[in-house]
């Protein structure tokens, strides 16, 4: 036989064509080792989010729940980042979502589970946060789908595919305030069904929480018992 594994060809294709890409650090181009596209000493020199908000990410000096999410605790159960969206890191995410990098949304799924992993059960599903058919014929791929991908493949979970964005309304990223993004996410989601009893839900980057506190919203009403949050990268704005 030609393959000897029951892996569908185009995976391992895809995994050999991205172990080829990862073989070297995007910024110093010295040898990748235990991250694809990143070596080393890039990766400890990356602005990693140690202590932060258990609910929101929001870097706190301690591990903890921050004030704003004691006032108004957030509908999912809690929120984790790996790091702080700046510097070489917005470098690397833009590279994905504007560059086409998509053999880089490995190296993002790998960083996501390097400092802590999150907990799951027999039911957990990853959810990723859908695209507006419109934006995804422009952009070609969802990045947040491709990283929930190798992040699912890696902790060995299933993809919750059912949940839709029906609306058109503008990118978040165009608006200023928490407020506009809030507005801007209402009912743009839609479910068919159950939702899974835990959700962990997948995206690059955490900047107002507004679109994946919306899913989380579908998600609970749908019967979700649990929902987490695991990211890339934590705005330090917001
Ligand atoms: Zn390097
Ligand atoms: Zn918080």
């Amino acid at each position: 036989m030609l393959f000897g594994s029951d892996t569908p060809l185009r995976i391992r294709l895809e995994n050999a064509w991205t172990a080829h890409l990862g073989a070297h650090c995007r910024f110093c181009h010295g040898a990748a080792a235990t991250i694809p596209s990143l070596c080393d000493r890039c990766a400890a020199n990356l602005p990693w989010l140690l202590t932060r908000c258990e609910k929101c990410a929001r870097p706190l000096s301690f591990d903890g729940v921050c004030g704003a999410c004691r006032q108004q605790p957030p509908i999912c159960n809690s929120t984790h980042s790996s790091l702080r969206y700046t510097g070489d890191v917005v470098i690397l995410i833009h590279a994905v979502k504007f560059g086409g990098g998509l053999n880089l949304c490995s190296t993002l799924a790998t960083l996501m589970l390097k400092a802590r992993r999150p907990i799951v059960f027999d039911q957990t599903q990853v959810v990723s946060v859908p695209l507006s058919q419109r934006r995804l014929r422009q952009r070609g791929f969802n990045q947040s789908l491709e990283i929930a991908r190798q992040l699912a493949n890696q902790l060995q979970l299933e993809i919750f595919h059912r949940l839709r964005r029906t609306g058109q309304a503008p990118a978040q990223s165009s608006l200023k305030s928490a407020r506009e993004r809030r507005r801007n996410v209402r009912s743009q989601f839609e479910l068919q069904g159950q939702a899974p009893v835990h959700a962990l839900i997948v995206d690059d980057v955490y900047t107002s929480g507004s679109t994946v506190q919306e899913i989380a919203r579908v998600l609970r009403r749908h019967g979700s018992e649990r929902i987490d949050v695991w990211t890339c990268a934590r705005s330090v704005r917001a």
